[in-house]
């Protein structure tokens, strides 16, 4: 799997530190800082579509035109909103089998339905797909006969050939005990092929705080067991900017995560704004960082995070692919991120919470579970909201999207036919010169600095229609969570 990490760890670590100094200092932040592109740690949020859910219109989906399916390829986003427990600092829409209207099995009974809605419309079979996604939530926290059945179901309805990624995400909780061995067994055996296990941290006292279900051990032993059964495709996701996170437990973390020896890690920047999707999430996080910001490393701090975390990977061989991803190799990169991201696969999703893109249209579907099933009972798409992009959108997309995949001067021309440099020559000037960026013969690339600040390039890219939407949008938000009454629910 690559390069064995064999450094002693005493010798690491007084490396790792002055590494990560020098590094910094070779980077003059005062410009970026005051042209307003450095992070804003309770503002930022990560840029994961074009345009961004906030600058939907309100569309009714008939007023959608048909969507039509480029090459008749596409990857599929399956939404599992279930878990154990809910962490503190989560950014998505999440729920609780216990609290929640909706229980798994009725879940499960709708989304297979949406399949069936959208099979009268169009005949799935012909959809070749190049990666299924199932995300959450949790998805490992689903029963495996009722993973089982829906995994059937959808080699059932679409084409999907034997050894096409197949990724879900899991929790180091839901695959622990013997069962969770069977249940990993059993998925290996469906086709599930990548294996992305949320860890966040490995130091017991941020995994509390934070209020993982699981501790250190329990996440390596998750990890070991996932690798025993046999999945080759592993990656963990990381996230940096916690509270509790000093220089010292942050590289233990960096340790252990370069130990483990999986195929990638994602390393995220900790979200901590309030909101997504028209729903206030993330409010105990929010009201922490409100109340105890010293607890927080600051942006300046996070970028040295980032520095210390960059610098140890790229020692033991791993290549950062897309902007917080580190593989060991091509293999273990994902399809459905660069499918999706680089070369603007079609995506269709499914499930609450899920948003499609299918050439210029884009939507998603409705923000809470109650409305989803409501929708699906009445044999109603669950649409919420949606946008149909201009020509200008549809570039902007690329290069944003390209900054955070690769960003191929090439494909800019076969889809576009047009130089890249025609219509953002001064912007990418802009970002040469800052030394965010580089411009080879073949394509531009983000200097350490620039992935660092990747979400903030990306929307200097969007249009002025689109930041005008999203800065509207934040706006109203910001009201609704400093709103007493919202205070009361916490
Ligand atoms: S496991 Fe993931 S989706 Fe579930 S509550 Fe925690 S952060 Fe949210």
């Amino acid at each position: 799997m690559g390069k064995p990490y064999k450094k002693e760890v005493s010798k690491i670590k007084k490396d790792l530190i002055s590494i990560a100094e020098k590094k910094r200092d070779e980077f003059d932040l005062s410009k970026i800082k005051q042209l307003g592109i450095w992070k804003k740690k309770e503002k930022f949020t990560e840029i994961y579509k074009y345009p961004p859910y906030q600058a939907y219109d309100s569309l009714k989906f008939e007023e959608l035109p048909e969507p039509k399916f480029k090459n008749e390829e596409a990857v599929i986003y399956n939404h599992f909103p279930f878990c154990l427990t809910k962490c503190v600092y989560c950014p998505f829409y999440s729920l609780i089998e216990e609290t929640s209207p909706i229980k798994v099995k009725e879940y499960l009974t709708c989304i297979k339905k949406e399949i069936e809605l959208l099979s009268q419309k169009k005949d799935l079979k012909k959809i070749k797909v190049k990666s299924v996604y199932f995300g959450g939530g949790t998805p490992t926290y689903i029963p495996i006969e009722d993973l089982e059945d829906y995994i059937n179901f959808l080699k059932e309805k679409f084409d999907i050939k034997p050894g096409t990624e197949f990724a879900s995400e899991a929790s180091p909780e839901t695959i622990l005990t013997k069962e969770g061995e069977k249940k990993l067994s059993r998925l290996l055996d469906l086709g599930l092929n990548r294996l992305s296990i949320g860890v966040q941290d490995f130091n017991d006292e941020i995994l509390k705080l934070i209020g993982r279900a699981h501790n250190s051990s329990e996440a390596l032993k998750a990890i070991k067991t996932v690798k025993d059964v046999g999945f080759q495709n592993v990656n963990v996701d990381i996230i940096y900017g916690l509270p509790g996170q000093t220089r010292e437990n942050w590289e233990n973390t960096i340790n252990l995560s370069s130990n483990i020896e999986v195929g990638s890690l994602t390393v995220a920047y900790l979200r901590i704004k309030p909101g997504e999707r028209d729903v206030i999430h993330n409010k105990s996080m929010y009201w922490l960082f409100k109340n105890k910001p010293e607890l927080f490393p600051t942006e300046d701090e996070s970028f040295f995070f980032y520095l210390m975390m960059n610098e140890r990977l790229k020692e033991l061989g791993y290549k950062q692919r897309q902007c917080n991803w580190f593989t060991r190799s091509e293999k273990f990169v994902s399809r459905y991120l660069v499918e999706r991201w680089q070369n603007l696969k079609d995506t269709i999703g499914f499930g609450v919470v899920a948003s499609t893109s299918v050439g210029n249209i884009d939507y998603h579907n409705v923000n809470n579970v109650e409305d989803y099933v409501n929708a699906i009972k009445k044999s109603e798409f669950p649409f919420f909201k949606g946008k149909i992009l201009t020509d200008d959108e549809m570039m902007r997309k690329k290069v944003a999207f390209g900054f955070k995949t690769d960003l191929i001067k090439k494909d800019y021309k076969d889809k576009f036919n047009a130089n890249i440099r025609e219509k953002f020559n001064d912007l990418l000037d802009k970002f040469i010169n800052l030394k965010l960026c580089y411009e080879t013969d073949k394509r531009f690339e983000l200097t350490d600095l620039g992935r660092f600040l990747s979400d903030e390039i990306c929307r200097e890219f969007f249009s002025e229609d689109v930041k005008n939407r999203v800065k509207e949008y934040n706006k109203k938000l910001d009201e609704k969570v400093l709103n007493k009454e919202e205070n009361k629910n916490e």
